[in-house]
């Protein structure tokens, strides 16, 4: 990876996430330092409208626009002339980083997410780890970076940080704190990877996203289930085989079938819940940066 010139830092994708909103307002009045030596930081509001009115998004899911994958069923939505201005803007950008903050309803503390499993973004991994050793490492590198949807894959480089629980539309102390600090080791690392200094790095457990976990529904559309209360609020816990993930109302549980211990994530996740989401599942495996 070449040095990174520019970071863009991007709050507000999602309207109602107010962690990032405020951190951006903490920059522009220099309450938090996001420039370093070598290379400047852009702050900016993806989406102002849904900002105003503390909501997700104003016609579909902003995150979900950015593949190179056919547009024409969100022509003409909000967001689908949102994302175009923002790429024209923001993609062509040579040696950016973009850093798009967000929030979650689900107890899945400070994540980093990272779409690739390039060495860049394994070593950013392991430096964040490394000083951070309560934040999760997530890959969700299945899809090549052009059909990845998320806002923060719009240009040639790109990382989420995704902190909870915070309900939307509300903003926590200890959540804005955890955003602060995981931005910071971001920071540090791309800072230390331009100089040349990022110091011998350890292996480390990363999550790998593998699928998502429907609510059953029944005939009139509405859920016949629950996520099992044993694994609510317990993202990034292992759930071994045999064990409860949903519970129906008929009074069985559905259990997790396969030999491979597997940990949820995205549990209970409010905005995931028009589309029946329960939650999403995750490999744990080890990270070799040496
Ligand atoms: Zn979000």
């Amino acid at each position: 990876m070449d040095n990174i010139n520019q970071v863009l830092l991007v709050a507000g994708t999602h309207g109602n996430e107010l962690s990032g909103i405020y951190l951006n307002k903490l920059i522009k009045e220099r309450m938090y330092a996001a420039d370093r030596s070598t290379f400047s930081t852009n702050s900016v509001i993806a989406n102002p409208k849904a900002v105003e009115q503390n909501v997700r998004y104003l016609d579909t899911d902003l995150n979900r626009q950015f593949s190179n994958a056919n547009h024409d069923d969100t022509a003409g939505l909000a967001e689908y002339t949102v994302a175009r201005q923002f790429i024209d803007r923001h993609a062509s950008t040579e040696q950016q980083l973009i850093v798009d903050l967000h929030n979650t309803t689900s107890n899945m503390g400070a994540t980093l997410i990272l779409l690739s499993n390039d060495a860049f973004y394994q070593k950013m991994g392991a430096y964040v780890k490394q000083r951070m050793p309560e934040a999760n490492i997530l890959f969700e590198d299945r899809k090549p970076w052009d059909e990845q949807p998320y806002l923060c894959t719009a240009g040639k480089c790109g990382v989420m940080i995704e902190v909870g629980a915070q309900a939307h539309g509300s903003l926590k102390f200890d959540t804005l704190k955890l955003m602060k600090q995981m931005l910071t080791m971001v920071l540090d690392y791309v800072e230390k990877h331009n100089l040349n200094q990022v110091q011998a790095l350890e292996d480390y457990d990363a999550f790998f996203y593998v699928e998502e976990v429907n609510v059953p529904l029944g005939p009139d559309g509405m859920r016949v289930a629950t996520v099992h209360p044993a694994i609510c609020g317990r993202d990034f816990e292992a759930v071994k085989q045999g064990e409860p993930i949903l519970a129906t109302f008929f009074g069985y549980d559905i259990y997790w079938e396969r030999e491979q211990d597997i940990y949820p994530h995205f549990i209970n996740e409010s905005a995931y819940a028009k589309a029946n989401i329960a939650m999403a599942l995750a490999d744990k495996r080890l990270v070799s940066v040496n």
